[in-house]
């Protein structure tokens, strides 16, 4: 049963628009089914705009950020719960063991360690919780295509396609949500 979902998405506030329309319409669909919404933490970004949107109706977010991030990052302090630990490797094993399912939205280089650690975690056995990419506008098709590459190099094999599902917009995240939920 997914009863609360980690969120991995882009710190910046200059992120494209419509990518703010997807993390506000997730958050809004996550409150509205009363699951809770855990993240990175922080105020700004994608991040900082699902988590509003989850608060606003009347959902449950839970943060955790690393100390020297409180201030870079600008803490959220309107959240469920915001815990304020020392490092980033504690921030992760939070972010993950409090996770029933992962949702990546757009994000740089955070976002990006974040799914394949959790992505690498799934392949070797640690976790089978389900890992669904937000393909807003095709965000993530390239890095779908180098996976590719290195299945067909045989440096992976072609079961890797079953670690995680795509989706094109928040609402086809939240129907599959509901499918995972209405299946257990
Ligand atoms: P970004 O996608 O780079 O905007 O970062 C999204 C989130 O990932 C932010 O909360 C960052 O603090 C976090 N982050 C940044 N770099 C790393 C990293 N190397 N490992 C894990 N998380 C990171």
């Amino acid at each position: 049963m997914i009863r609360s979902v980690t969120v991995y998405c882009s710190s910046s506030n200059r992120a494209p628009d419509a990518y703010f329309n997807e993390a506000e319409a997730l958050g809004r669909g996550l409150a509205e089914r009363k699951i809770g919404m855990v993240f990175g933490g922080g105020h700004v970004g994608l991040m900082g705009c699902a988590a509003d949107a989850v608060m606003r109706c009347g959902g449950q977010v839970r943060g955790v950020i690393p100390r020297f991030l409180e201030e870079r990052e600008v803490a959220h302090y309107g959240l469920t719960e915001l815990r304020v630990v020392e490092t980033m490797h504690e921030r992760k094993m939070l972010l993950t063991g409090w996770a029933d399912a992962f949702v990546i939205l757009p994000g740089g280089f955070g976002t990006l360690d974040e799914f394949l650690e959790i992505l690498t975690w799934k392949h070797l056995g640690h976790h089978q919780k389900p890992i669904i990419l937000l393909n807003t506008d095709g965000f993530w098709d390239q890095l779908l295509q180098f996976f590719e590459r290195i299945a067909t190099e045989k440096m992976v094999g072609e079961s890797y396609r079953s670690f995680y599902d795509v989706c094109n917009s928040a609402e086809e995240t939240l129907a599959l949500i509901d499918k995972h939920n209405a299946s257990v």
